[in-house]
């Protein structure tokens, strides 16, 4: 009946166990995967780590033009400062003034006067002019120029008033001996002039300075200069744009698109193919457009590559939560499986108390009644109660052994000892008791065993807990071998029976406290579970071990070594 309650408890409790784990522990855990597995699909499926890629990139382009564009103005306005004022200088001298700027600033193709009332003077670098398509260049800006400014020169400088930085720049291609290039041309109004003079600057930046200087390093001062740490937090993609090289280019962008593939100027590092974010520039290289891409990678295969690591992590931490949530089950089983033992034990335990106390009151009461008569009846009772008495006391030693092993104040008291004795006297004390059970007993002690240092009430309870299990879970076969040998410089203590045997998988378990056997004969018996966990401390304790040999139906051997050296503890 009470077995019966314990298993349903037990069930009842495993049953609530898993449903704490499963509602508490299993469902959030798999929610949160699932959720986060969606998640990154999502991201995979949009491509989400791309498109913030992307925007970082046009943040970069955007910088870029800005930076571009500061640097013409900025030179563009340092020349400006060089012009001749356009009154109270003589023709010759304003010409002498610009080609003056001209061989100071040899980025500068050609320079410009315009003015309304004295005329323009356009003036080209003297050591291009050799080249044929510089001097076409030449006489056909002069040219255009120069009808251009007399028409809407008016206009041009009115608008320019208007401006912050009274500058135009207008783009154009420029042929060159070494081939296809650009240029640029800036006009602005002189400073110090009252606004209703028609008078124009101009400086043509020289397309070969251009290609070959302006842009090469600014575009590797863009790409050096950490563009992403002035930006802060307005980075979308917190990490490529760190991680990877950026390469840089620059190519001529007209309204149907580009030729993104032939580059006018390209960073190092940018090798060949498209580029992934393209911008057209406006202002001062309007007709060109700044391309952009990470060397050596692209920005799909970053974004697939950080889906992969992600999806990685998530299998790792998700293996990583199965495998505590294992842990957890088994260690709260393991917990739960102990309790049910302590349940046992006490009701074991106070079982075993009860029948000895119940015997040994009968036993007294019946003496006390002056009933016997006959003397061998009376020395039986008498033996009876001793022999109760001291079941009593072996079993509370036994408790109070395992409660101090329990709080960790258990001593051991190891002392210089005839081993061969301590265990003939021991056995001594239980002869009649073996014998009269009906036991076959066989005893061979090895009596050449030099002394050793060990606690004599401790190796004694060890044996007595052997003996008395011997001889409980014995059926049919009544036998009970004890054999103490030297082998090497072990010693050894054999407790050898015929009975109900241990099967392999409980043989582990049985050192355990509280751990009994499933067999129906161990059901019928009494005991606590402690004698096994009480003989396996103490043979640890004299730094030996303790083994069980045994067969189901057949029998089992116990088997403690001990140490001959003496034991340190
Ligand atoms: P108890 O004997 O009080 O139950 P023990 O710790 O001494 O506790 O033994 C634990 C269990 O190991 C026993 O309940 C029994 O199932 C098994 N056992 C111990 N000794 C033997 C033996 N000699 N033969 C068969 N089973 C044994």
């Amino acid at each position: 009946m009470r077995s019966k309650r314990n298993k349903f408890w037990s069930h009842d409790n495993r049953f609530r166990l898993m449903l704490t784990l499963g509602l508490a522990v299993l469902l959030p855990a798999a929610a949160l995967i699932y959720v986060n597995f969606e998640h990154l699909e999502s991201i995979k499926r949009d491509k989400k780590v791309e498109a913030l890629i992307h925007r970082d990139f046009q943040y970069v382009l955007a910088v870029s033009e800005k930076r571009l564009n500061q640097k013409a103005y900025t030179m563009t306005e340092e020349v400006r400062g060089l012009f001749p004022s356009p009154d109270n200088v003589t023709e010759s001298d304003k010409v002498k003034k610009l080609d003056l700027v001209l061989s100071k600033n040899p980025w500068l193709a050609h320079v410009f006067l315009f003015d309304r009332e004295k005329g323009f003077l356009f003036r080209s670098q003297p050591e291009q002019m050799s080249d044929t398509y510089f001097r076409e260049e030449h006489k056909l800006m002069a040219e255009t120029y120069s009808g251009w400014f007399g028409m809407e020169g008016k206009m041009l400088v009115d608008g320019m008033h208007k401006k912050s930085r009274p500058i135009n720049f207008y783009t154009g291609p420029a042929k060159r001996a070494s081939g296809e290039a650009y240029m640029t041309t800036a006009f602005f109004v002189l400073p110090q002039l009252s606004k209703d003079r028609v008078v124009l600057g101009g400086i043509s930046f020289d397309p070969n300075y251009l290609k070959q200087t302006f842009f090469p390093e600014m575009l590797d001062e863009l790409i050096t200069q950490k563009l992403t740490e002035e930006k802060g937090e307005r980075l979308a993609s917190s990490c490529c744009l760190d991680m990877y090289i950026l390469a840089m280019m620059v190519y001529p962008a007209d309204d149907e698109g580009g030729h993104e593939d032939k580059p006018l100027v390209a960073s190092a590092g940018w090798s060949k193919g498209k580029p992934e974010v393209s911008r057209k520039l406006d202002d001062v290289f309007r007709g060109l457009a700044l391309g952009i891409k990470f060397q050596g990678t692209s920005v799909d295969a970053i974004g697939r590559r950080w889906v992969l690591q992600s999806f990685l992590i998530l299998g790792v931490l998700s293996l990583l939560m199965i495998g505590g949530l294992v842990l957890t089950y088994r260690s709260v089983s393991k917990e739960m499986a102990l309790a049910h033992l302590k349940s046992d034990f006490v009701s074991n335990v106070s079982h075993e108390l009860r029948t000895p106390l119940a015997l040994i009151r009968l036993y007294a009461e019946t003496l006390e009644l002056g009933r016997i008569t006959t003397q061998e009846k009376k020395e039986e009772y008498y033996r009876i109660i001793r022999k109760e008495s001291e079941r009593l006391t072996a079993l509370i030693n036994n408790i109070l052994d395992f409660s101090r092993i329990e709080a960790g104040r258990k001593e051991y008291d190891f002392r210089e000892t005839d081993i061969a004795e301590l265990v003939r006297n021991t056995l001594d004390a239980y002869r009649y008791q073996i014998e009269q059970q009906g036991f076959a007993f066989e005893q061979s002690i090895d009596p050449s065993i030099p002394a050793v240092r060990v606690d004599r009430e401790a190796i004694a309870r060890a044996l007595v807990n052997l003996v008395n299990n011997a001889l409980k879970y014995s059926a049919d076969e009544k036998f009970l071998g004890v054999k103490l040998y030297r082998a090497n410089d072990l010693l050894k203590l054999e407790v050898v029976d015929r009975g109900i045997g241990i099967t392999r998988r409980e043989q582990s378990k049985i050192f355990e406290k509280f751990y009994r056997t499933g067999d129906p004969l161990v059901h019928n018996t009494k005991g606590s579970g402690l004698g096994l966990s009480l003989v396996r401390h103490i043979t640890h304790a004299h730094g030996g071990e303790v083994e069980v040999e045994s067969t189901p139906g057949k029998g089992s051997k116990f088997i403690l070594s001990l140490p001959l050296a003496p034991a340190t503890q």
